[in-house]
């Protein structure tokens, strides 16, 4: 989803979000009420509305949510912030324009692409280390983590679509947990389905057990 209202509308709640490849610019239509972020100038934008960065994903709360937004558009919106005055102008420090690389700092709270590496890392060695072959209350456990993660997972708009790709109507999708091989399979495609919505190349899944279990064949994670 590229562009979303104050507050936003039901069905654009569902849609996948793309996050902006260029650090993103002041210019898209998302829009919260004047109270919160004050001042940015735009014929296009009812009075008392302003607009946010592109690729802001708001929360529930109707607040931007940090964890559904990448680092690049988190920026960008902590910046209008600071250069947009919400008090009386003439007792506020200008705000800086240099434009520099922004630092990279390790201790932040995460956004949306550090939150989503973490999990998957996390999801596919829960594959790796699989039974090869799962008892039925194995199985029962798996599918269960899988409906509370599906719930749980803090960017909600990350996990609404993982939940509605599990539940397609077909039954295609729904996890496959009779042993690693297979579960190990299913995570993959579920993940290729974040990288073809999200633009990303897709993975070869025959390697996934390489990548997340035994390390490459050529030795270099010996
Ligand atoms: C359940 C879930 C849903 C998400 N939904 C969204 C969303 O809707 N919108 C959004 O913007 N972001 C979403 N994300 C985050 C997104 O998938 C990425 O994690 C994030 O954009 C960072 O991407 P990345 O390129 O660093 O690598 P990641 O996609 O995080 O991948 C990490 C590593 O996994 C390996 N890998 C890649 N693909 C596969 C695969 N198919 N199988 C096995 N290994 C693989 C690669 O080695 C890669 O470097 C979601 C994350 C999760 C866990």
């Amino acid at each position: 989803m590229s562009e979303s209202n104050y507050p936003p509308p039901a069905d654009t709640q569902k849609h996948l979000f793309i996050h902006q490849q260029q650090p993103a610019t002041a210019s898209s239509s998302t829009t919260q009420p004047a109270a919160a972020t004050a001042g940015t100038k735009d014929d296009s934008v009812p009075a008392g509305m302003t607009k946010l960065p592109n690729g802001v994903i708001l929360d529930k709360d109707g607040k931007p949510c940090r964890l559904c937004t990448s680092a690049a558009s988190w920026r960008a919106l902590t910046k209008q912030a600071k250069s947009t005055p919400t008090t009386n102008p003439s007792t506020q420090t200008p705000a800086t324009t240099t434009t520099t690389t922004p630092a990279t700092y390790t201790d932040c709270p995460p956004d949306s692409e550090a939150l989503g590496r973490s999990t998957w890392t996390f999801l596919h060695s829960l594959t790796a280390s699989y039974p090869v072959q799962a008892s039925s209350e194995q199985q029962s456990e798996m599918r269960t983590f899988l409906g509370i993660f599906s719930r749980l997972y803090p960017c909600w708009v990350c996990a609404d679509d993982f939940r509605n790709w599990m539940a397609e109507p077909s039954g295609a999708n729904e996890p496959r947990l009779k042993g690693r091989q297979e579960f190990g399979d299913w995570m993959c495609r579920a993940h290729n389905e974040v990288n073809r919505k999200l633009g990303k190349k897709e993975f070869d899944c025959r390697l996934w057990e390489e990548r997340w279990r035994t390390g490459w064949k050529d030795g270099r994670c010996d």
